[in-house]
């Protein structure tokens, strides 16, 4: 990354509020709305029922074209004693519950939130909710600013910083081009034990509320996701109450919208933020263009 980008990002980063206030003027709200009807596309995941194969993580490795392995290696439970993150050549990870002294395991991946805060951050717009419930990243759109990775509040974003010439944000695309044809993500349909159903958020909802009630034994009463930064496209059901603890706890407010609450009084007697994501985006991509030569 050459010193003037850098530098420029430097100063973006002291203009937190700002920066994501450029994103508010229309993408984010529009975000906002898409999904929340309940019709979008979801996955209900039951941790109670996932027996730590790993086989899903292979098949996003395969499905994406990322670097694998066989199928055999997944079976290697010894990379339970870490809590892992989603990183640039792995879109999902299978973790241990650490709360739990017995290996019970939980798969993380983006979340595909209904109000994304990775998308109300991105000042190009290069992140967007599909009416299919997945959450998109264009990268001919990013300037590498990695707002998005500031913003998400689960930490999934990765930067390839590592590739100098052309570094591009990663994350679970939710297949989206299976997702458009109605079908399963590659993770969903490999499962060998159902831990993930695919359905409309709606139907979904119904289901984890149906196992709670007949097995009142086996789950924590709490649908994560249902609610948590204004709902998510991947909900979760577990033994355990999941939040402060695998997931954050988080309020009901969409994250987009806290922030722009506090940016759009900021911003009322300032800059407008049209004029202002006009100037940041013109710079910001002269200067990617800098880096690239
Ligand atoms: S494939 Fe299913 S059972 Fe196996 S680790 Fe993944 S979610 Fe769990
Ligand atoms: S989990 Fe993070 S990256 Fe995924 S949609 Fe939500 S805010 Fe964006
Ligand atoms: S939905 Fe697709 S991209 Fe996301 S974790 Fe599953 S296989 Fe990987």
């Amino acid at each position: 990354m050459s010193t003037s980008r850098r530098d420029f990002i430097k100063i973006l980063a002291t203009l937190p509020l700002a920066s994501s206030s450029f994103a508010s003027d229309g993408h984010s709200e529009k975000n906002g709305d898409l999904a929340s009807n309940g019709t979008s596309y979801s996955v209900l995941m039951d941790s109670t029922l996932c027996v730590g194969c790993r086989k899903c993580e292979w098949a996003c490795n395969d499905k994406n074209h990322l670097p694998n392995k066989d199928i055999s290696t997944f079976e290697d439970t010894s990379v339970f004693a870490f809590r892992r993150r989603p990183e640039v050549d792995k879109f999902t990870v299978v973790n241990k519950i650490q709360s739990l002294k017995e290996q019970q395991t939980i798969k993380i991946q983006c979340m595909h939130c209904l109000h994304p805060a990775c998308a109300s951050a991105c000042i190009v717009g290069a992140l967007k909710k599909q009416e299919c419930g997945a959450v998109t990243y264009d990268a001919d759109k990013c300037i590498g600013c990695r707002y998005c990775m500031v913003a998400c509040p689960f930490q999934i974003p990765a930067y390839e910083y590592k590739n100098v010439l052309t570094p591009k944000v990663q994350k679970c695309s939710f297949c989206v081009d299976k997702l458009e044809k109605g079908e399963k993500p590659a993770c969903v349909e490999m499962c060998p034990n159902e831990a993930m159903t695919f359905g409309t958020r709606a139907e979904l909802i119904e289901v984890a509320n149906s196992r709670m009630h007949q097995h009142p034994e086996k789950y924590f009463h709490h649908i994560y996701g249902e609610y948590e930064a204004g709902g998510t496209s991947w909900l979760y059901l577990s033994q355990i109450d999941l939040r402060g603890s695998e997931f954050p706890q988080l309020s009901s407010d969409p994250i987009p919208k806290l922030t722009e609450t506090i940016q759009h009084g900021i911003f009322k007697n300032f800059v407008p933020p049209l004029a202002l994501f006009t100037l940041l985006g013109v710079a910001m991509h002269s200067l990617k263009d800098k880096d690239r030569d």
